[in-house]
């Protein structure tokens, strides 16, 4: 898929008030730091469509983009910021949780995890609560330049095997990742092409 345009619609934090326009949506959403803004970025060629944000967790919107005029790209808070209160984690967790279970639109989530990383307990349970919830998503490992092939497909192997070990009867679709080299661009954007055409 070539990008023709990229343009921002919205930031809201009510899924009520989000676009009303049928198109497809894709959601990107993953640990704050994760390199979510850079993949965006990198995936819509502009260099600050989303903000990298300077004190992760502080911005908790719900981001519309529109892409190509065709479908909505979504650029939803970062979670398991450290330094949020037991209060503020609740009320993102219903934030998120609204969106997800309303959001008709939305055709597939993005999660976005570190390469570099084990996997973590909260991106585990959040891939786990979107299966329990029928919500289809893919996985983005991102930062991919900081690792030798060895280590990549080493790593990849442990998700695998944590994931299947968990509730999984196989591997989710997966991507990987390098905001910094422009490494699987085109093989996410020619996806999102192949899945909107379905
Ligand atoms: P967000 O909080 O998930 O939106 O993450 P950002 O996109 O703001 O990136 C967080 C940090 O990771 C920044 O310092 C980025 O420069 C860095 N980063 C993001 N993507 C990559 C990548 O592909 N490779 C490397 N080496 N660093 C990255």
């Amino acid at each position: 898929m070539k990008i023709k345009s990229a343009t921002f619609v919205m930031s809201n934090s009510d899924v009520a008030k989000c676009p009303k326009e049928p198109i497809p949506e894709y959601a990107f959403i993953g640990r704050s730091n994760v390199g979510k803004s850079s993949l965006i970025n990198m995936l819509t060629q502009r260099k600050s469509l989303a903000k990298t944000s300077g004190r992760p967790g502080k911005t908790q919107l719900i981001n519309h983009f529109k892409i190509n005029d065709e479908w909505f790209l979504v650029d939803l808070p970062g979670y398991g910021y450290a330094r949020v209160s037991k209060s503020q984690k609740k009320t993102f967790q219903k934030f998120i949780t609204n969106y997800f279970e309303k959001r008709l639109q939305l055709v597939s989530a993005f999660v976005l995890v570190d390469i570099r990383h084990e996997p973590q307990k909260i991106d585990m349970e959040f891939m786990q609560w979107l299966g329990e919830n029928g919500i289809p998503f893919s996985i983005i490992f991102t930062k991919a330049d900081k690792l030798k092939p060895n280590a990549i497909k080493q790593n990849i192997d442990i998700y695998k095997e944590k994931l299947l070990a968990d509730v999984w009867e196989e591997m989710p679709n997966y991507f990987i990742t390098s905001a910094s080299k422009d490494i699987g661009k085109e093989e996410l954007l020619d996806y999102i092409a192949q899945v909107n055409l379905e």
